[in-house]
């Protein structure tokens, strides 16, 4: 029999629906400041980051690394991850391109490029290694009771778990944002992301290409080694008749795309394809509730920053309740929500209003549309102070960084 918590104090003092990235890396600060966090996961933990499951290779930026560094993740990433050097971005075959070079704000890259099994993987094991986080894998929360004082999450093997504040980490879908009647704000782009791993015969030198083609962006992103992660966008229908070939006509297509200057080319691992929209929710938080990761905001891939929200998110939310906690306040009370929501809400639809701008821009082909936008490139470019902006907002640099994001302890 299960016995009623109601009458117990509370075990947790926090519970993250979904273990992903984001959920676990939140959980992994929170456990390093002492506190007793629950971690509800609905995959099996050996399924969350196996080799193969996965080829998005994710940009994590400067910034976001530093939060990486400090939940103790980033040790099993960094032989995987291949340093941001240089970013290429051009307009189709137009001669005028963006060049962002490290070197002209300092010595370090720009950011890493990172196989998405990998960073899930690393996190999940900082999770299990956490003396005071508990994963409860593979267990859905089927309901989540948010009460005066309290949250409590019914599980679906029975078990009942107990903690001052929920936070729904639990992906794009978020049962826990639906439950709660958050609602959201989509934009279909009627596209889909192919990904795949490529293995290639030349260097890329750690340079980043963004191309932006007549069908939609095409990214080629630098792993460590001879290797690179593709971004293909192309609209539903022709990726759906594209993703169809088999690896040899799929590689040629993908050769015609990317030219010779990687050499010859070959598919390491499997490819996948991903429908790509943009969504956010009317709010982040609710009572005794916050949001992170794609549970509040999802976005184009053309920028390579929906995961680098997330780490946002989590620097910022764990800051709040770390510092309530300090002052022995409520971790799950109004002030804690609402330092959250103020730091992130603003930030957050910047984000996504620069990355829907950007596919507006660039998925439109009228003539002195695509002769300004080729200007504007060349004219960023020129400019000393616009690029450096540019730079730094591609490294997480800018706006109100919560201390994570800022190297410094939480
Ligand atoms: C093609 C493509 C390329 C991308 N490239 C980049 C990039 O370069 N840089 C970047 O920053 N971002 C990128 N992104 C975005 C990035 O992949 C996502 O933002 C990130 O993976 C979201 O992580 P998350 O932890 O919020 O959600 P998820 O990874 O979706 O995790 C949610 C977890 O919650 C669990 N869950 C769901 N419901 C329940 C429940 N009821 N109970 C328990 N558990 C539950 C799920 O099993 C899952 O493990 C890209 C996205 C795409 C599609």
């Amino acid at each position: 029999m299960i016995e009623s918590p109601s009458s117990r104090p509370c075990v947790y003092d926090v519970l993250i629906v979904g273990g992903g990235p984001i959920g676990g890396l939140l959980a992994t600060l929170l456990a390093a400041t002492g506190l007793e966090v629950a971690v509800v996961e609905a995959a099996p933990p050996e399924a969350l980051g196996r080799t193969g499951s996965d080829s998005r290779a994710i940009a994590i930026a400067y910034t976001a690394q530093k939060v990486m560094v400090a939940a103790g993740a980033w040790t099993d990433m960094e032989p995987e991850a291949g340093a941001i050097q240089e970013i290429r971005v051009t307009d189709a075959a137009s001669p005028l391109f963006l060049h962002y070079d490290h070197l002209e704000i300092g010595d370090a890259p720009l950011g890493w490029i990172v196989p998405n099994p990998v960073i899930r993987r690393a996190i999940l094991a900082q999770v299990i290694a956490a003396p005071t986080a508990h994963l409860f894998a593979p267990v859905r929360v089927e309901r989540l009771e948010r009460l005066p004082g309290r949250v409590e999450a019914h599980l679906s093997d029975g078990r009942i778990l107990c903690a001052s504040v929920a936070v729904a980490a639990d992906g794009r879908p978020s049962p826990t944002r639906e439950a709660a009647g958050i609602t959201i704000t989509r934009r279909d782009y009627h596209a889909d992301g192919m990904v795949c791993t490529i293995a290639h015969e030349k260097p890329h030198h750690g340079i980043a290409h963004e191309r932006f083609l007549p069908a939609g962006p095409f990214a080629i992103l630098p792993l460590a080694g001879n290797r690179s992660g593709i971004v293909w966008t192309e609209p539903r229908k022709r990726a759906a008749t594209l993703f169809a070939l088999d690896d040899a006509g799929f590689l040629e297509q993908l050769r015609q795309r990317m030219g010779d200057f990687l050499g010859d080319i070959t598919l390491d691992g499997p490819r996948f394809h991903h429908p790509l929209a943009l969504h956010y929710a009317e709010r982040m938080t609710d009572h005794r509730l916050a949001l992170v990761g794609d549970a509040a905001h999802g976005m184009h891939p053309i920028a390579g920053q929906g995961m680098n929200m997330g780490i946002r998110d989590v620097a910022a939310l764990a800051e709040a309740i770390v510092d309530a906690r300090r002052l022995g306040l409520d971790s799950g009370g109004l002030q804690v929500l609402q330092r959250y929501q103020r730091w992130r809400h603003f930030d957050t639809l910047l984000m996504l209003g620069l990355t829907d701008s950007l596919d507006r821009l660039f998925s439109n082909d009228t003539g002195p549309l695509k002769l300004a936008r080729r200007l504007g490139l060349a004219a960023v470019n020129s400019s000393g102070p616009a690029k450096r902006f540019f730079i730094r907002h591609a490294m997480g640099l800018v706006g109100d960084l919560p201390r994570l994001l800022r190297g410094e302890r939480l």
